[in-house]
C-alpha cells in the first residue's frame, strides 16, 4: 500500500544535496528518488554561505546549468539562505546571505535561522525584526522550520502577520519532527505553529528538508499531525506542482523557470508558425 503522502503531496520545497557539505545526494539522484516516489516538483535548497560549509554564492548563480524539467519533474533551483546581521557582506539588503543579484534569479528561494550566523543569544526582539526585514524581500518565497522557537524565539503572531503581508509561504517541516534531528525539541511548536498560521489564513506548505535522497518527499509524520490539528492537506501549497508554479508567479517574475517552460511548452504559437 502506498503512503498518503504519495498521493496527496506531489512537490517537496525543501531539498538539500552535497551542495550543502552536509548533505548526502546529488541534484541527479535526488531527483530520481522523486521521480521514483511519484513526485512532480523538487525545490534544491542547499544552505547558503554563512553556516560551515555552506554554498558559495556563485554555487546559486550558477544553479541554471541545472535542468528546470528532468525526466518530465520540475526541478526549482532554489537555496535556503540564512538570516543574518546587518554589515554582512553579501550584497542583500534584506539581511541573507545571498546576494540579491543571485536571490532574484532564483526559482524559490527559502530562508531560516540556523545557529552560529548571529542569533545564537536568543533575542526574540532581534530575531524578529530581522525575520520581518528578511520577508519583505521581493525574491524570498519561504520561511523554514519557523517552530524552532527554543533555539530561535519568535513573536510568532507578528510573523505570521508578516508572512500573510508580504506573500511568504510558512513550511511545517517535517525534520523537526525527527527525535535525532537538529531540532527535536521544536516537534509540537512546529505542529502548533502551523495550526496556528493555517487559521490566521498564510499559506502553507509541507516539506520533508531531506540531506539524502532516500528522504525525498518524506512528509510523515508531520502530516498526520496536520491533519489531528485541524489543517487539511489542501492548506498545504505542495499538493500539486502546477499549484506551486502559479503561487511562485504570484510574486516575481521567474527568469530561470520561464526559460524551462518556453522549451517544453508545445503550444507557443510563435514557434508552431515558424518553419522548422
Ligand atoms: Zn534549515
Ligand atoms: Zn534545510
Amino acid at each position: 500500500m502506498k503512503h498518503e503522502q504519495e498521493k496527496c503531496i506531489k512537490a517537496d520545497l525543501h531539498v538539500h544535496t552535497v551542495g550543502s557539505g552536509h548533505g548526502f545526494s546529488t541534484v541527479k539522484e535526488n531527483a530520481d528518488a522523486a521521480i521514483e516516489k511519484g513526485m512532480e516538483l523538487i525545490a534544491i535548497t542547499d544552505h547558503g554561505p554563512s553556516v560551515p560549509q555552506g554554498a558559495h554564492n556563485w554555487y546559486f548563480w550558477n544553479l541554471n546549468h541545472v535542468p528546470g524539467i528532468y525526466k518530465g519533474l520540475t526541478i526549482l533551483r532554489g537555496c535556503e539562505a540564512n538570516i543574518i546581521p546587518d554589515g554582512n557582506p553579501y550584497e542583500s539588503r534584506w539581511g541573507i546571505d545571498v546576494a540579491d543579484i543571485v536571490a532574484r534569479r532564483l526559482d524559490y528561494v527559502t530562508i531560516g535561522f540556523h545557529p552560529t550566523t548571529g542569533f545564537d543569544e536568543g533575542d526574540e526582539d532581534k530575531n524578529t525584526a530581522a525575520l520581518i526585514k528578511a520577508m519583505q524581500s521581493p525574491y524570498v518565497d519561504q520561511f523554514n522550520h519557523p517552530g524552532n522557537l527554543i533555539e530561535f524565539p519568535l513573536d510568532v503572531d507578528a510573523v505570521i502577520a508578516a508572512a500573510i503581508e508580504y506573500n511568504v509561504v510558512l513550511e511545517l517541516n517535517n525534520s523537526s519532527l525527527n527525535p535525532l534531528g537538529a531540532r527535536a525539541g521544536s516537534k509540537m511548536l512546529e505542529i502548533e505553529f502551523a495550526a496556528k498560521a493555517y487559521t490566521a489564513g498564510a499559506t502553507l506548505s509541507i516539506n520533508s528538508d531531506a540531506h539524502h535522497s532516500t528522504g525525498i518527499g518524506n512528509v510523515e509524520p508531520a502530516l498526520s499531525y496536520a491533519k489531528e490539528y485541524g489543517i487539511p492537506i489542501d492548506a498545504f501549497l505542495n499538493t500539486d506542482a502546477k499549484r506551486v508554479i502559479k503561487h511562485i508567479k504570484t510574486k516575481r517574475d521567474r527568469p530561470l523557470l520561464s526559460t524551462c517552460q518556453e522549451k517544453t511548452e508545445p503550444h507557443d504559437e510563435a514557434k508552431t508558425s515558424t518553419p522548422q
